[in-house]
């Protein structure tokens, strides 16, 4: 288990410091974040992150992942706390991020809202997240490379 929690503590500690840094985002550094093996219920769940986006939990799975699957999830999550702890803010307009100035929420799909936690994820890493396929697993975040997220992906 150590050598699970030092890798992602690391890694989680490396994309808070990239969102704070790269993409001006407070909320991800914010969160409570918490190692907890139940979130790996299926082949490709590794984590998720409260509906209020103050809490983050990751399986220790999560480390025995390539290190750029594993800064992709990750990052994927800090999207999720970003887009949470701002309601309204963000949106997408012709497949792009869009930030509007805050006001009403405005209508999303579940997939549109994980496309907003990739978009966010690019903009605070300072590189594309996409989603690679990997054996036993299936398709996944990816740091630096992969298509667009898979419509109907769950
Ligand atoms: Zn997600």
């Amino acid at each position: 288990m150590a050598y699970e929690s030092d890798t992602i503590q690391e890694a989680w500690g490396l994309v808070c410091w990239r969102f704070l840094h790269q993409g001006r985002m407070h909320s991800p550094s914010r969160a409570v974040f918490e190692l907890d093996g139940r979130m790996h219920d299926s082949p490709r769940h590794f984590g998720g992150c409260a509906l209020d986006g103050l809490e983050v939990r990751i399986s220790p799975a999560l480390a025995h992942l390539p290190r750029e699957v594993m800064l992709g999830v990750l990052a994927h999550e800090a999207g999720h706390v970003e887009d949470l702890r701002n309601p309204g803010l963000y949106g997408l307009s012709g497949g792009r991020l869009r930030v509007y100035s805050k006001g009403p929420q405005h209508r999303r799909t579940s997939h549109e809202t994980e496309v907003v936690a990739d978009k966010l994820a690019a903009l605070g890493m300072g590189d594309v997240v996409g989603y690679v396929k990997l054996d036993g697993v299936g398709w996944i975040q990816c740091l630096g490379e992969g298509i667009a997220r898979p419509k109907g992906l769950r």
